[in-house]
């Protein structure tokens, strides 16, 4: 089991990997808003745990261990992304999604990728939630922020 935070870090690493190619440790800084030397301190830990071949100031990649992980861990998000659009949310998804992500059951995310799978095979089902959705706002008092 990885922190949340390391989780991030293989997230972003995966999303580079994926996108560029290759991973450096200044994108991983600049996206995840972190310092150099946290990401430095990261990429060893990560390393150290399998997840990743480091040679310092040459190369990081991913093992096939880092590449699983990490392919789980940025579907896991979209999933999560999804289901809040799904289940008809109107928060900031991509920030509800990093609040939520790092805190659930395998058995918990599995479910919700069923509901999202449901939803996607069923349109007409989907519409007959928001619409339900809308009657349902309209009759509750407003939350307390
Ligand atoms: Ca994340």
């Amino acid at each position: 089991m990885l922190t949340p935070s390391l989780e991030d870090y293989l997230e972003e690493i995966y999303r580079f990997s994926q996108e560029l190619g290759y991973i450096r440790i200044t994108d991983v800084a600049d996206k995840l808003n972190v310092s150099l030397p946290s990401v430095n301190k990261a990429v060893k830990v990560l390393s150290k745990k399998g997840y990743l071949v480091y040679i310092p100031y040459k190369n990081i990649g991913l093992t096939e261990k880092g590449a699983r992980l990490g392919e789980f861990l940025v579907k896991r998000n979209q999933m999560l992304q999804e289901f809040l659009k799904v289940i008809g949310s109107k928060v900031d998804r991509e920030k509800e999604a990093e609040a939520m992500e790092h805190y659930l059951s395998r058995e918990t995310v599995d479910a919700m990728a069923m509901v999202v799978g449901f939803f996607n095979e069923n349109p007409g089902l989907q519409d007959k939630l928001y619409e339900f959705q809308q009657e349902y706002r309209k009759n509750q008092p407003a939350l307390e922020q």
